[in-house]
């Protein structure tokens, strides 16, 4: 159902080619979005990309429709689009997380997901982000003998006195009080 891209269609993906809009769609492998040749997002990595000629097998692909370009006419629920976040997220806690480069992977203006993201969730994206990385700080404080500052690399903090400062303020304890305190 689903084809690798000729240099034809990549040349209009990178020029925003809006006269093939609608002869194929785009699908990002990494990301799970779908979106339409004339998308003005980043263009994504040539390896990732796989073409769909319709946006209905898109979907049953369980490609989700970009939040930017509408691929299916329709706006991408916000529910949806914060769940895709939030799964980001949980899959990419270790690493470097900025709102710039969730707005940018996600499709949206960072204004617009801090905003949404709030409304959703409650809480703000840099303190979802914040709770994700102590959670499992924690597990791995309690499960395994790793340093304080290989759990902090482990979650993403590369900064060990500021990954100290962070629990702390989160859970009342640093780090090596709360190894000894639940063991
Ligand atoms: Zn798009």
């Amino acid at each position: 159902m689903s084809r690798t891209i000729t240099e034809i269609q990549w040349q209009a993906v990178i020029r925003n080619d809006a006269a093939y809009d609608g002869q194929f769609f785009y699908a990002v492998q990494t990301t799970g979005i779908f979106c339409r040749p004339s998308c003005k997002s980043r263009p994504p990595k040539i390896e990732n990309i796989l073409i769909f000629q319709h946006a209905e097998q898109a979907l049953s692909a369980s490609y989700r429709p970009c939040k930017r370009c509408k691929p299916t006419g329709q706006r991408l629920p916000d529910d949806e689009w914060i769940t895709m976040v939030t799964d980001y997220i949980h899959i990419n806690y270790m690493k470097k997380l900025t709102l710039p480069l969730l707005a940018d992977i996600s499709h949206g203006s960072p204004f617009h997901l801090h905003r949404t993201f709030k409304r959703i969730q409650g809480v703000t994206l840099l303190e979802y982000i914040q709770h994700i990385r102590m959670d499992r700080a924690k597990e791995l404080l309690l499960t395994t003998k790793e340093s304080i500052a290989e759990i902090g690399k482990h979650v993403g903090l590369t900064n060990t006195s500021y990954f100290i400062t962070l629990f702390k303020k989160r859970t009342g304890q640093t780090p090596s009080s709360y190894r000894q305190i639940e063991h």
